[in-house]
């Protein structure tokens, strides 16, 4: 008895797809642990930044909260410009760059 090509194609067609269907179900199911693990684990070693106190930003270093720095163009060192500072901004606090503004790391 030879068996039909068809017949056989079909059969490991059918072979094929049903092990990739349960290959792509079982990475399916992994990465979801995976992911619920990792979140998981992400919260329980949240740890409050000590830097900016959880605030997620902090007072600018650049113009110590003044929101201008005094800038005067190298060629004339007597004229002394008040500018706005280029880090925060004028916005007087700028982001943590410990916690890059989340308040926890
Ligand atoms: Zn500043
Ligand atoms: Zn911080």
């Amino acid at each position: 008895m030879i068996p039909k090509p068809v017949g056989l194609l079909g059969a490991s067609a059918a072979i094929i797809f049903g092990g990739f269907v349960t290959l792509n179900l079982a990475s399916t199911l992994t990465l979801g642990a995976l992911r619920a693990a990792s979140e998981a684990e992400r919260k329980k070693v949240a740890v409050p930044c000590g830097v900016c106190k959880e605030k997620g930003f902090y007072i600018c270093k650049l113009c110590k909260g003044d929101a201008t720095i005094k800038w005067s163009p190298l060629f004339d060192p007597v004229y002394v410009n008040p500018c706005v500072c280029p880090t925060c901004e004028g916005n007087r606090v700028q982001r943590c760059l410990n916690c890059l503004g989340k308040g926890f790391h």
